[in-house]
C-alpha cells in the first residue's frame, strides 16, 4: 500500500481524490495539511504517510479504516482500510487482542472511521470518529475480527 492515505476498498484512490477527502474533513479550514499522526505539526509536503518530520523520524503511522454495519445485523465490521486485512493480521492481531484501552474520540475522523496509530509496528493508540463514541467496544471488536481475516482486500 504505497499510495498516501488511500482509503481503499479493493483499489487505491488517486492522490488527488485523497486530498479532496482530507480537505472535505472537519479540518478543511486549515490550508496547510497537518500531520496525520500527531495532528499538531504541519505535514512534510508529499510525505508518504502525510506526516510531520518528528513522526516520520519516529516511524509513527496512522492507518485509517472505515467501519460499517456487520453482515447479519449486530455490531460493526471493517469495510475499507489503508492497510490490507493480511497486514492488519500480521502486524496487529496479537496487540489488538491485548488492547485494553479506550479509543480516543477525534474530530478529524470522518463518519464511521477508526484509526490505528503505530510506532514501528507497535500499536500506540486507537482513535475513533465522534459518531462511534458510544460504540467504542463494538469498534474495537470490529478491528479484532478484521485482524482475523486473511483476505487480500476488504
Ligand atoms: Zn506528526
Amino acid at each position: 500500500m504505497s499510495t498516501k492515505a488511500s482509503l481503499v476498498s479493493g483499489r487505491a484512490l488517486s492522490a488527488g481524490a485523497v486530498g479532496d477527502i482530507r480537505r472535505c474533513g472537519s479540518l478543511g479550514a486549515i490550508l496547510r495539511p497537518m500531520c496525520r499522526v500527531c495532528l499538531k505539526r504541519p505535514e512534510i509536503p508529499d510525505e508518504r504517510h502525510g506526516r510531520c518530520e518528528q513522526c516520520a523520524k519516529a516511524g509513527r503511522v496512522a492507518y485509517r479504516l472505515r467501519l460499517g454495519p456487520a453482515r447479519g445485523g449486530a455490531g460493526l465490521a471493517v469495510k475499507a482500510g489503508e492497510l490490507a486485512p493480511r497486514l492488519l493480521r500480521q502486524r496487529f492481531r496479537e496487540q489488538l487482542e491485548k488492547y485494553a484501552g479506550t479509543p480516543a474520540v477525534k474530530p478529524h475522523l470522518g463518519l464511521h472511521e477508526i484509526e490505528l496509530v503505530a510506532a514501528k509496528d507497535r500499536l500506540e493508540t486507537i482513535r475513533i470518529a465522534s459518531d462511534l463514541k458510544d460504540h467504542s467496544t463494538e469498534a474495537v471488536a470490529a478491528l479484532r475480527a478484521a485482524a482475523e481475516r486473511t483476505d487480500s482486500a476488504w
